[in-house]
C-alpha cells in the first residue's frame, strides 16, 4: 500500500481524497496555489506545499511543479482528482517514468477511452450501444454528407478530443453541414490540439444516464448502476441522482453490464463512468467515456455501499476489486445538488468572497461534501461549486423529502448560493414526477425570467 500519496486539486474533491486516505492509514501532501493559501481543509493535509500562483496553468495545471512537490515530499503515488490534470494522458505517462503511481487509468487505457473516436471504437466492439455516425473520424465535406443522409439530420460535429460541451456543431441539413465540418476541424486542432472531428446522429430530446465502473489491474471490472443526469444548464450537471428514475431495470441492467464488458476490454484500472443519452423508448447511445472520479460520484456511493476513491486508491496499489458484481445491489435512493456560489436570480453571475454565516444541514441521510465554512473565502479564481449536498431516502420519494429538508436548513451567506434553486427544484411537479430532459432546465429558467 501506499504511505504517502499527493493530492493534486483542490476543494471539496481534495479533501474527499485526503478523507480516504486517512482512513486507510495513507499520509498525504495537499498542493495549493496562493489563492487557496488560507484554505481550512489544507490543515486536515499532513503536509501542505505552495506550487503556484492562483491560476490554474501557474499552479494545478503545472506539471513540473506538482512532479516536484511530489518529489520533495517523498510521495508514492498521485491523485489528481476531476477536473485539471486527470485526463491527461501525458501526465499519467510522466507520473510513470517519475516511479510515481498515478491514481487512475495507465495512460495506454486513457488514449483508449478518453479518445472519443477510440472508445466508440472499444464501445462497438463490446457491444455497447453508441450513436448511428461515422466509423472514425472524417476528414472531407462529401464523405461527412454522404454519412449523413444515411443515418439522417439533424446531426451533430463533434471533437474527437472535445471536452466541456465545447466544439460541437448542429446540423440540420447538407449546407450546413458541409460549410461547418472545415471550421469544426480548424476550431478542435486550435481548441484541443488535436484537429480530429466526427460525426452523429443528434438527438433531440435527451436523458443522460451515466454507468459508474471500477476496473483493477487484475483484468477485473464491475458497475456500480446508473447515474441521471439530466438536470443540467449550459451542459453542467445541477442534480443527479441515482437509479435513474422509471429506468426499466432489466434495460439498464443490459447496458450496465455492456459499460463494465467496455472498461474490462480496455484493460482499465480505476474508476471510469461511460456517458449515454437515453431516448424516450428508452433507447441507450454512449456519448462518452470519463478517465477519473465523477463529482456526483457520492450518490453511487450512498446506493451501492462502495467507496468509491478508497477503492480507486486500493487498484492503484494493485490490489484486487474487493467486491464481484454479484455482491452490487441498489439500496434506495440518493440525490445530489450542486452548491454554487452563484446568484440563480442573475443568470447565473458568480459570487465570490468571504462566507460569514454557514449552517450545515445533518441528520440521517445527510452528506456535504464540502471545503467551505464560515470564514472561508471563495476565490474568484476557479470553479464556483462550493460543495454537494447529497441525500438518500429509502426511495425517490423519501430522498426528495429529505433533500428538500436539508436545503431549508442550510443557510450560507452573504455571498449568493444555488441552495434557493435547488429547493425550488425539488417542489417542481416535473422534477417530482422524473424523466426531465436535459434541455429542461434552461426551458424552466427562460420561462421564468419571460424571455
Ligand atoms: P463533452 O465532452 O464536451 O462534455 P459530450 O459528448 O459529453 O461532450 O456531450 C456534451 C453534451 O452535448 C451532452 O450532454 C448533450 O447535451 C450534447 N450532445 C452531445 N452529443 C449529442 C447527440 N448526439 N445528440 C444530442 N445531444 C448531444
Amino acid at each position: 500500500m501506499f504511505s504517502k500519496v499527493l493530492i493534486a486539486n483542490r476543494g471539496e474533491i481534495a479533501l474527499r481524497i485526503m478523507r480516504a486516505c486517512k482512513e486507510l492509514g495513507i499520509e498525504t501532501v495537499c498542493v495549493y496555489s496562493t489563492a487557496d493559501k488560507d484554505a481550512p481543509y489544507l490543515k486536515h493535509a499532513d503536509e501542505a506545499i505552495c506550487i503556484g500562483e492562483g491560476p490554474a496553468k501557474d499552479s494545478y495545471l503545472n506539471i513540473s511543479r506538482i512532479i516536484s512537490a511530489a518529489e520533495v515530499t517523498n510521495a508514492d503515488a498521485i491523485h489528481p482528482g476531476y477536473g485539471f490534470l486527470s485526463e491527461r494522458a501525458d501526465f499519467s505517462e510522466i507520473c510513470r517514468s517519475c516511479k510515481i503511481e498515478f491514481i487512475g487509468p495507465s495512460p495506454e487505457a486513457m488514449g483508449k477511452l478518453g479518445d472519443k473516436v477510440e472508445a466508440k471504437r472499444y464501445a462497438k466492439a463490446a457491444k455497447v450501444p453508441v450513436f448511428p455516425g461515422s466509423e472514425g473520424a472524417v476528414e472531407e465535406a462529401d464523405e461527412a454528407a454522404e454519412i449523413a443522409e444515411e443515418i439522417g439530420y439533424p446531426v451533430i460535429i463533434k471533437a474527437a478530443a472535445g471536452g466541456g460541451g465545447r466544439g460541437m456543431r448542429i446540423c440540420r441539413n447538407e449546407a450546413t453541414l458541409r460549410t461547418n465540418i472545415a471550421k469544426a476541424q480548424q476550431e478542435a486542432l486550435a481548441a484541443f490540439g488535436n484537429g480530429a472531428v466526427f460525426i452523429e446522429k443528434f438527438l433531440e430530446h435527451a436523458r443522460h444516464v451515466e454507468v459508474q465502473c471500477i476496473g483493477d489491474k487484475h483484468g477485473n471490472a464491475i458497475h456500480l448502476w446508473e447515474r441521471d443526469c439530466s438536470m443540467q444548464r449550459r451542459h453542467q450537471k445541477v442534480i443527479e441522482e441515482a437509479p435513474g428514475p422509471g429506468i426499466d431495470r432489466k434495460k439498464i441492467e443490459k447496458v450496465c453490464e455492456a459499460a463494465a464488458r467496455l472498461v474490462k476490454s480496455a484493460d482499465y484500472s480505476g474508476a471510469a463512468t461511460v456517458e449515454f443519452l437515453m431516448d424516450a423508448d428508452q433507447n441507450f447511445y454512449m456519448l462518452e467515456v470519463n478517465t477519473r472520479v465523477q463529482v456526483e460520484h457520492p450518490v453511487t456511493e450512498y446506493i451501492t455501499g462502495v467507496d468509491i476513491v478508497k477503492t480507486s486508491i486500493l487498484v492503484a496499489a494493485g490490489e484486487k476489486l474487493p467486491y464481484k458484481q454479484k455482491d452490487i445491489h441498489v439500496n434506495g435512493h440518493a440525490i445530489e445538488c450542486r452548491i454554487n456560489a452563484e446568484d440563480h436570480t442573475k443568470d447565473f453571475m458568480p459570487s465570490a468572497g468571504g462566507i460569514e454565516t454557514w449552517r450545515a444541514p445533518g441528520g440521517l441521510g445527510v452528506r456535504l461534501d464540502t471545503h467551505a465554512c464560515a470564514g472561508y473565502r471563495v476565490p474568484p479564481n476557479y470553479d464556483s461549486m462550493i460543495g454537494k449536498l447529497i441525500c438518500w431516502g429509502e426511495d425517490r420519494e423519501a430522498a426528495i423529502a429529505r433533500t428538500l429538508r436539508a436545503l431549508e436548513e442550510f443557510e450560507v451567506g452573504p455571498i449568493k448560493t444555488t441552495i434557493p434553486l435547488h429547493a425550488e427544484l425539488m417542489q417542481n411537479s416535473d422534477f417530482r414526477k422524473g424523466g426531465v430532459d436535459i434541455h429542461y432546465l434552461e426551458r424552466l429558467l427562460k420561462s421564468a425570467s419571460g424571455v
